[in-house]
């Protein structure tokens, strides 16, 4: 049963309000209109802050108890009404609804993670007599929240990754501002339904829906936002991180992630992985396997299993449990996909399967012999498009992994402990998954990526401690 929703309102200062202008919300599907979101304003967009001023007082002063009672309440709310937030994810977005659910139980884990942390957000004792002129002094420090954060995101994943920004940011006592993408804003507002119904105190959360080229700079630069917590592509995050000015900033980018095979590997196992994470939500995933790198005397079999598994994958309606793939994002997503694909091929790439669109759906695709100077071979592709490689060694591995600007997740499957271990060392990435491919994760470790992959980490509390700030007290005792 499909979702349909008409006239959604934005959440604004702890009120549900309407704008003049209005944005249509495509399923990217079919192209029916899902829904209806209001087209903030700057106007808005300042008022909003003017009005989260009074948030962030409010937050910071919240007790502890209260912070974890009224997350708790969110994900229970949440969890009830789980269908109804995995259909919208699915009408709006481009998962499927199998991925959706996952999505939401994933949300519902974010907000419980988050209501724990709060109570471990410690300081420490300082022993200041370490130096000289220190004698007779105690103190602490202890973490304090900054303020208002303004939290941009993408479209991907658009339950989850805001629930990545709001659970941290109430949990550590801060207002926050929440701007989501412009095609999958519902299931941003969804979420800021929750918090009502689990009373959250009007004003400490905001989610203004609206385009980013037009309330962006107001939210990025103004002077009372003390941090920038982004999720999306490298271009935007980087003109974002220009413009905001003295005032902390988180970046959650994009990838290009290398999974690595060695000869030693569990074959089937290697296999399986590699395709649910390069064909997962069509390969819009930041941690999608992009470059396969597999030791020569495993690479045929590899290689035929692969592409036997991939073309088993069902690519349709997003709504039917026997889907695996869904479209992408929009048409003109899935053209940018086939011209990059047409550009590796007509360099002199082999099309191993896929390479067909139809519409918002591009066919899960296996590319080998890309050119390394290729676009596709250096860029994020975030469709569902792979490329293998076939490697001497794991060095060469290693170093053809190493070689592009992102450095997200990796993954490499081997028996291997000396090897692992090598890999750990070596490759340049946040994460590294040992026999699994690069798209593990949970919502309680850090993550993020090195190079062009961003700055800081997300991960409930790695979040939550971007997201205070120590303050030192000292006590100078008399000295008698
Ligand atoms: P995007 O185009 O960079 O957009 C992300 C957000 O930035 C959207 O809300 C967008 O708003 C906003 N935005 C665009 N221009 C802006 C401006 N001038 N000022 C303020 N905000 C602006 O990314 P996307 O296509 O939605 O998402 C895909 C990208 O996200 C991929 O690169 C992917 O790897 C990355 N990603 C990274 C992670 C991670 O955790 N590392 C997770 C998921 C996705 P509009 O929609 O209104 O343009």
């Amino acid at each position: 049963m499909a979702t349909h929703l008409t006239g959604q309102r934005m959440f604004l200062a702890g009120k549900w309000v309407s704008g003049e202008r209005t944005i249509d919300v495509y399923d990217p599907q079919d192209n029916s209109v899902v829904d209806t979101v209001p087209a903030a304003t700057a106007d808005d967009m300042l008022r909003c802050i003017e009005a989260a001023k009074t948030g962030a007082e409010t937050a910071a002063a919240m007790p502890v108890h209260e912070r974890m009672s009224i997350l708790t309440k969110a994900a229970a709310y949440i969890e009830e009404h789980a269908d109804r937030y995995a259909q919208t994810i699915s009408r709006e977005g481009s998962k499927t609804i199998r991925e959706a659910r996952k999505e939401v139980m994933r949300c519902v884990q974010t907000i419980r993670i988050s209501a724990e942390e709060t109570r471990r957000i410690h300081g420490e004792t300082i022993p200041f007599d370490q130096t000289p002129g220190g004698e007779n002094r105690v103190g602490y420090y202890y973490r304090f929240p900054i303020g208002i954060i303004g939290a941009i995101t993408p479209f991907n994943d658009p339950l989850n990754l805001v629930a990545h920004k709001v659970g941290p940011a109430i949990a550590s006592g801060n207002a926050i501002i929440v701007k989501p993408a412009t095609v999958t804003p519902l299931s941003a507002l969804l979420l800021a339904e929750a918090f009502v119904q689990a009373g959250l105190p009007p004003k400490v959360l905001s989610v203004v829906t609206g385009h980013g080229s037009e309330i962006g700079d107001v939210l990025v630069t103004h002077p009372a936002i003390r941090m920038i917590s982004f999720t999306g592509g490298v271009e935007v995050g980087e003109e974002l991180t220009k413009k905001a000015g003295l005032k902390k900033i988180s970046m959650e980018l994009g990838s290009n992630s290398p999974l690595i095979v060695l000869a030693d590997a569990d074959l089937d196992d290697a296999v399986a992985s590699a395709v649910s994470g390069a064909f997962g939500a069509a390969g819009q995933n930041c941690l999608s396997v992009q470059r396969i790198y597999v030791e020569e005397p495993v690479s045929y079999a590899f290689k035929t299993k692969f592409v036997e598994q991939t073309v088993q994958l069902q690519v349709g309606d997003k709504q039917s449990e026997l889907t695996d793939m869904g479209p992408l994002i929009t048409e003109k997503e899935a053209k940018r996909v086939e011209r990059l694909v047409d550009d590796a091929l007509e360099q002199g790439a082999t099309l191993l399967t896929g390479g067909t669109r139809n519409g918002a759906f591009y066919s899960p695709t296996v590319l080998a012999d890309v050119p390394e100077e290729c676009a596709i071979a250096v860029n994020e592709i975030f469709g569902p498009v792979v490329l293998l490689y076939t490697v001497p060694d794991l060095n060469e591995a290693i170093e053809q992994s190493n070689k592009v600007d992102y450095g997200l997740q990796a993954g490499i499957f081997t028996k291997s402990i000396d090897k692992a271990h090598k890999a750990i060392a070596k490759m340049q990435v946040g994460g590294i998954m040992i026999n699994d491919s690069g798209d593990y994760r949970i919502d309680a470790m850090p993550f993020g990526g090195v190079k062009k992959s961003g700055l800081g980490r997300e991960g409930v509390a790695f979040a939550i401690e971007e997201m205070t700030e120590p303050k030192v007290v000292c006590f100078k005792l008399a000295t008698d």
